[in-house]
């Protein structure tokens, strides 16, 4: 049902990025999968990236280890400079004018509250009853409690464009800048109309000649 009523905002309502996000639910992506939707009005194009945590850092539990938070920060450093993400014509002469990255945690999670107490109570168990077996403590692996968890990094661009008809293509470094990357669903839309790509690592761009 939520699902239905985030779709038909999608397509009605591109520019309302913030009513979309609130109906937006989580743990429906598809790992593998990201999305991404363009919009071009007037002078301005909006790029709105949602994708699965599995395709950035390779897993979607709230990052709680300092191994686990360097990952993500270093991932969100990355979207922070969009030229690691993707590319315009120079010619078009786009300047950024703003931009939001973050991440989208799935709240779902955190109703789980008694399998946190479980997990440390399963610490307590192997120090009591395995002093001598310090190895039994690397077993803890979290990730697999954390199994049901997902979350989305959320990236934003806003840009002003001198000559915006001159955008023929835009390329996706995406791919190299993250390898876990799968491909890439894009919605794209301008006065013209509406399009959607498929695009994938082996050909990282998509073609917009006769669509601004
Ligand atoms: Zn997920």
């Amino acid at each position: 049902m939520k699902k239905n009523i985030y779709y038909s905002l999608l397509i009605s309502a591109m520019v309302s990025v913030s009513a979309a996000e609130e109906t937006r639910q989580v743990d429906k992506h598809e790992h593998g999968v990201g999305e991404l939707n363009i919009a071009i009005e007037g002078n301005a194009i909006d790029f709105e990236f949602f994708i699965p945590g599995a395709d950035i850092v390779g897993f979607e539990y709230e990052a709680k280890t300092e191994s686990d938070i360097a990952l993500v920060n270093a991932a969100l450093e990355k979207f922070e400079n969009f030229d690691n993400i993707f590319s315009l014509s120079e010619s078009s002469n786009c300047n950024l004018v703003n931009s939001e990255i973050g991440i989208n945690q799935d709240d779902d999670h955190d109703d789980h509250d008694d399998h946190d107490e479980h997990d440390e109570h399963d610490d307590h168990d192997n120090h009591d009853d395995h002093d001598e077996h310090d190895d039994h403590d690397e077993h803890d692996d979290h990730d697999e409690h954390d199994e049901e968890a997902h979350n989305e990094f959320v990236a934003h661009y806003s840009f002003n464009c001198g000559n915006i008809k001159e955008i023929d293509r835009i390329s996706f470094p995406y791919f190299t800048t993250f390898p876990n990357s799968g491909e890439l669903e894009v919605q794209f839309v301008s006065e013209i109309g509406s399009t959607s790509f498929e695009v994938e690592g082996d050909e990282p761009f998509i073609d917009l000649k006769g669509k601004i």
